[in-house]
Parts: structure tokens; C-alpha cells; sequence
């Protein structure tokens, strides 16, 4: 089976990118936000958890 790139456009900063369909999971945010997100959760836990984007 052939793993194709898939286009995803980034619900944070509406950037297009690319992800391997390899995991079960579709990520929503590009590598940038993902870090920020992460970051940003980390540092706010009492914010309501929204999306699980992590692994
Ligand atoms: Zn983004």
C-alpha cells in the first residue's frame, strides 16, 4: 500500500500542509501550532481541553 501525503489546511493559522496518512489519527494544526498549542495547554491546564492533538 502506498502512503500518499495528504493536504490538510491548519484550523489555527489556515496554512496547507502535508502529513504522512500513516497513524490513526488526522492531526489539524501544522508542526508550528502544534507546539504552540502544546505549549500554550501546558502552560494553561485549566483551559477546556478542546482538541486532543496530541500523539
Ligand atoms: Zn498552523
Amino acid at each position: 500500500m502506498e502512503t500518499k501525503p495528504k493536504i490538510i489546511k491548519c484550523k489555527d493559522c489556515g496554512k496547507d500542509f502535508e502529513i504522512i496518512k500513516k497513524t490513526r489519527y488526522i492531526r489539524k494544526y501544522c508542526d508550528k501550532c502544534s507546539i504552540k498549542r502544546k505549549k500554550d495547554y501546558e502552560n494553561l491546564f485549566t483551559v477546556k481541553f478542546e482538541e486532543c492533538d496530541d500523539d
